[in-house]
C-alpha cells in the first residue's frame, strides 16, 4: 500500500503526462504521423500514456525519471507501432531440450516440406482435380499413395484429417456408432489438452464396455466381453506416461487374432507416428506406428506432427472397406485438411521413402550425438563468458515429449548460464523478449540452453541475442 502522501505525490506527477490528444498535436507526434498512419499511433499513444500513468500511480517514478520517460515517448509510441504490428504467432527457438511440445507448434518441418507449401501455396493447385482425366479427383491422392508404400501395404488404404484426435473420433463414429466399444481400464487414459479417452467414446456415440483392471488385462478379459453388441476392440497407446511393475497388457497381434475369431475389428490408437528406428533411445518397444500400420488391425490412427516430423494432422490407415466407410461419414468432410499439409506432408513422407529421414527436424535431433552438442554448448558457452555472463557446459537429459516417449531420455548437453545483475526469472524474460524469442528451462538457480533441439545454423543468433543489451522498453 502506498501512503497517503505518496498517493497525493503520485496524483501530482499524473498531472506531468500529457494529455492524448495536447500530445499528437506536437511536432514530435506529427512527426510520427507523418510516418504512420493515423489510427496505430493514436492507439500506441493512448496505450503508452496508460501504462506510464499506472506505473506512476504504483509509485514507480520520482519527478526526474518521469521526465525522461516523458522525453523518450516518441521513441515509446515508435516502439509501441511496431509492435502491435508484428504477428502474434512467431518463430521461437526452442532451448528447452524437449522435442515435441504442443505449445511450441510440434514439429518444426523439413527444408523440403517448407518448399513444396511455398510451391503450392503461391498459385492453383490440383488438389482435387485429376490432371490425367481433367476430372474432379480426391485429395487424399496426394498422401495414400506414400503412406502405403511407407508401412509397405498396397493391400491397405490411408486417409488424412485434422489430427489424431479427429482420426480416432471418425473411426469410432464411423465404426462403433450405437454400439459396444471394448477398452482396457489400463488405458482409459487422457492424452493432453482434455482429449479423454472415455469422454470421446462417449461423443463418437458408441459405449464404453471396459475390461480388466489399471494395471492388468488380458486377453481372456476382452474375449468374455465380446457380445452381439461389440463393434470395435479399442487398444490405446498409453502416450504420456508408463506403467511399471505388476502389469500385463495383450500384444496387438493377441487383440487381432481375438477379433479375427470373434469377427470383430481392432483399432489401434497409436498416436506418435514413429517411423524409424528408435527403440535404442529408450522408446518403449510397441511404440512404433509403422509397426502397428503394418499389422493385421482394422484401423490404425497416428500424429502427422509427432515423431513423423510432418505437419499436423492425423493419418487413419487399414482395411479400405472400412476407410472407405469412414471417408463416407459427413463428419469426415468437417475433419478434411487443406493443401498446404498434404504439400508438407508429401515432402516429409518422400523424405522417409528416399532414405533422406535425417532432413526431417525432428530426425535429426533425434539423433544427434551428444559429443556434437558439447562442442557447440563450448563454443556458446565460451562467446556468453564474453559478454559479462558466467556460462558453461552441463551434462542433462533432453526428452521427446509430445506423449510419444514416456520416460525416454536422450544424453544431451546444455549451456548453463545466469548473469551477477539478473535473476533466473530476469533472465528468461529477457530471454523471451529476444528475436526471435529464447524459451528456455531454468534449473538451480541457473538457466539452462539444450542445444539438441536448437538448430546448429541458430547458435550463433542464440549468442548474439543472449548478450545484446535490452531492447529500450
Ligand atoms: C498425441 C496422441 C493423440 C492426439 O493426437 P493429436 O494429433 O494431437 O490430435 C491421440 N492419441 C494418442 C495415443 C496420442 O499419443
Amino acid at each position: 500500500m502506498l501512503k497517503q502522501s505518496e498517493l497525493e505525490n503520485s496524483a501530482d506527477l499524473c498531472r506531468e503526462l500529457p494529455q492524448l490528444g495536447r500530445w499528437l498535436e506536437t511536432a514530435e507526434a506529427r512527426e510520427l504521423l507523418a510516418r504512420f498512419p493515423r489510427g496505430p499511433v493514436v492507439e500506441a499513444a493512448r496505450c503508452v500514456l496508460d501504462r506510464l500513468r499506472n506505473e506512476v500511480k504504483s509509485g514507480a517514478y520520482m519527478r526526474e525519471s518521469l521526465a525522461a520517460a516523458i522525453e523518450r515517448l516518441p521513441k515509446l509510441v515508435e516502439a509501441e507501432i511496431e509492435k502491435s504490428g508484428r504477428p502474434t504467432l512467431r518463430r521461437v527457438i526452442n532451448a528447452t531440450g524437449v522435442l515435441l511440445q504442443t505449445n511450441l507448434g510440434r514439429a518444426p518441418l523439413s527444408k523440403a516440406a517448407i518448399r513444396n507449401i511455398q510451391e503450392v501455396a503461391s498459385g492453383y493447385c490440383n488438389l482435387e482435380f485429376d490432371l490425367a482425366s481433367g476430372e474432379r479427383g480426391r485429395r487424399d491422392v496426394h498422401a495414400e499413395e506414400l503412406i502405403l508404400r511407407l508401412i509397405g501395404r498396397q493391400d491397405r488404404a490411408a486417409t488424412v484429417v485434422n489430427n489424431c484426435a479427429a482420426a480416432t473420433f471418425l473411426a469410432l463414429n464411423t465404426l462403433a456408432e450405437s454400439g459396444e466399444v471394448i477398452v482396457s481400464r489400463g488405458e482409459l487414459v487422457e492424452i493432453g489438452g482434455g482429449f479423454r479417452i472415455p469422454e470421446i467414446l462417449r461423443k463418437s456415440g458408441a459405449t464404453l464396455r471396459e475390461v480388466g483392471t489399471t494395471n492388468r488385462t488380458r486377453v481372456a478379459d476382452y474375449a468374455s466381453a465380446i457380445t452381439a453388441e461389440t463393434r470395435l476392440i479399442l487398444r490405446v497407446h498409453h502416450s504420456n506416461f508408463r506403467m511399471e511393475g505388476f502389469t500385463e497388457r495383450p500384444e496387438l497381434d493377441e487383440l487381432i487374432a481375438l477379433g479375427a475369431e470373434a469377427g470383430v475389428p481392432v483399432f489401434e490408437d497409436q498416436g506418435t507416428g514413429c517411423v524409424a528406428q528408435i527403440a535404442n533411445f529408450g522408446l518403449e518397444a510397441d511404440s512404433n506406428w509403422v509397426r502397428s500400420a503394418t499389422s493385421d488391425a482394422a484401423l490404425v490412427s497416428a500424429s502427422g506432427d509427432k515423431l513423423l516430423g510432418g505437419p499436423q494432422c492425423g493419418i487413419l490407415t487399414g482395411d479400405p472397406n472400412l476407410i472407405a466407410r469412414v471417408r463416407a461419414n459427413p463428419l469426415a468432410r468437417a475433419f478434411r485438411v487443406d493443401k498446404l499439409t498434404y504439400a508438407a506432408l508429401q515432402a516429409t513422407l518422400h523424405a522417409y521413402l528416399a532414405g533422406e529421414e535425417e532432413t526431417i527436424p525432428v530426425v535429426a535431433m533425434l539423433r544427434a550425438d551428444a559429443e556434437s552438442i558439447r562442442q557447440r554448448c563450448d563454443k556458446l558457452a565460451a562467446s556468453l563468458c564474453g559478454a559479462g555472463f558466467a556460462a558453461d557446459t552441463v551434462a542433462t537429459s533432453s526428452v521427446i515429449g509430445g506423449g510419444t516417449a514416456p520416460g525416454a531420455t536422450l544424453t544431451s548437453f546444455a549451456v548453463a548460464v545466469n548473469h551477477p545483475e539478473m535473476s533466473e526469472a530476469e533472465l528468461t524474460t529477457r530471454l523471451r523478449d529476444c528475436d526471435p524469442p529464447i524459451i528456455a528451462r531454468t534449473h538451480q538457480g541457473r538457466v539452462l540452453l539444450d542445444l539438441r533441439t536448437v538448430a546448429p545454423e541458430d547458435d550463433t543468433a542464440v549468442a548474439r541475442a543472449v548478450s545484446l543489451p535490452r531492447r529500450p522498453e
